[in-house]
């Protein structure tokens, strides 16, 4: 399985990465994407990412971290981002994109929108997928997408839309991935929009540490416990959570172009 959103590099795995890391394995969680929050952290999570096999990174500035920081160097940390990724190995521009709750913290939604412009014109530079954060501002994308060109697709990460949300932005080419509230008891929408997403646009992620799947909520998450997540789109879709497993894999590494699958990949720990 892929984990295809996971903040390994953040600060609550310090202490125990490499035992995070191990469970994550004997999970059947071979390799994970772990997608940047902010220029402070670009050079260590390259460097976690090249140390250390089945990890890969994209490199993006996150919209929640905008109203900590000051609007006049927004231009300078995209030129950066620019060059960041020249130096090559990301497999991604993000994470980027819109967030309503920033906008009412001190980042208006059109200085948003400037800077996930601009992560736009990086990607089809570098012809790199977009892992894109959506929340409570579906709208504010859904138009800027009818605008901007993807080369190379992406992924709106932890969708928390409706399934009519689903079909509104299928045009624009872009995966859907599902996190841990399809686990969760009253979940009737993310089951809803699972079931919209056609199944070649489909991913799993945990955006550990946050979104703790069920029955684990309000502990901190982690990538062992992708296979929970697996098991709601499954229920959601009604077939056996190894085959969301082995579908999702491949949908990430085609989107992400990663590197051919190692053997028995999508499997269940302990089988094949
Ligand atoms: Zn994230």
């Amino acid at each position: 399985m892929i984990d295809s959103h996971c903040h390994l590099d953040a600060r609550a795995f310090d202490g125990d990465r490499d035992a995070v890391l191990a469970r994550a394995r004997a999970a059947g969680v071979t390799e994970l994407v772990v997608p940047a929050v902010g220029p402070d952290g670009w050079a260590a999570l390259r460097d976690l990412c090249r140390a250390t096999p089945g990890l890969h990174f994209g490199l993006g500035i996150h919209p929640q971290l905008l109203p900590e920081v000051p609007a006049r160097d927004d231009d300078r940390h995209l030129a950066d981002l620019d060059a960041a990724l020249a130096r090559g190995g990301a497999v991604a521009v993000g994470e980027c994109g819109l967030d309503g709750a920033s906008a009412a913290a001190g980042a208006p939604l059109d200085r948003q929108v400037a800077v996930l412009r601009g992560h736009l014109a990086v990607a089809r530079r570098h012809r790199l997928p977009v892992i894109l954060h959506c929340l409570r501002a579906h709208d504010a994308l859904l138009a800027l997408l009818e605008e901007e060109a993807l080369p190379a697709g992406g992924v709106l990460h932890s969708w928390s839309g409706s399934a009519e949300q689903v079909r509104a932005f299928l045009p624009a080419g872009l995966h859907f991935a599902f996190a841990g509230p399809v686990t969760f008891e009253r979940a009737r929408r993310p089951l809803a929009a699972a079931r919209a997403v056609p199944r070649e646009r489909l991913l799993l992620e945990t955006d550990a540490p946050d979104q703790t799947p069920a029955p684990h909520r309000g502990g901190r998450n982690e990538p062992a416990y992708l296979p929970l997540v697996a098991a709601g789109v499954a229920a959601a879709l009604g077939i056996p959570a190894e085959e969301v497993g082995a579908i999702t894999a491949r949908n990430a590494r085609a989107l992400f172009r990663l590197p051919v699958a190692p053997a028995g990949e999508g499997a269940a720990p302990g089988v094949g």
